[in-house]
């Protein structure tokens, strides 16, 4: 997806639809932090959506177990084009303590596009709203995207 269409998509507020594909619950709770009148998210246009069919992001925690990684595949279906998807937390990232479990898929980017990672075990609020932002235009990148090949 481009940059232009997603300015022009998400221009002034993004809803996001979160869901929890096998996390411990840490980063959950910090998602929830957000959402609470200390962060007020809701003042950069991000508001929390209770259907997929509403969202224009999905905000994923959790390394995807085996066990939810259908319905996470059914979800993502369920959401509008254009759409992004939001990988929060270490495990979210690239599988965590769990990437080579034979009980999960090893993180979000093997079973869905990811478009943003915010990484952290749990990533703090700050860093959640920094990562929205980011993919709303409003605060440049603070890192260039890096592809790490192991020798
Ligand atoms: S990144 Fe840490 S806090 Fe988040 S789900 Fe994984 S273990 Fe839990």
């Amino acid at each position: 997806m481009t940059n232009r269409l997603l300015n022009w998509c998400f221009k002034k507020s993004i809803w996001v639809y979160h869901a929890n594909a096998g996390s411990c619950n840490g980063c959950d709770i910090e998602i929830l932090d957000v959402l609470t009148p200390y962060y007020d998210c809701e003042r950069f246009g991000i508001k929390l959506v209770h259907t997929p069919r509403h969202a224009d992001a999905l905000l994923v925690t959790g390394p995807v177990t085996r066990q939810v990684r259908e319905r996470l595949l059914r979800l993502y279906d369920a959401v509008p084009d254009p759409k992004l998807v939001f990988a929060v937390g270490s495990c979210a990232s690239g599988g965590g303590i769990w990437f080579d479990s034979y009980a999960t898929c090893g993180g979000l980017d093997k079973v869905l596009p990811v478009n943003i990672y915010i990484p952290g075990c749990p990533p703090r609020p700050e860093a959640i709203l920094y990562g929205v932002a980011e993919a709303l235009g409003l605060v440049p990148a603070q890192v260039e995207a890096q592809t790490y090949v192991e020798a």
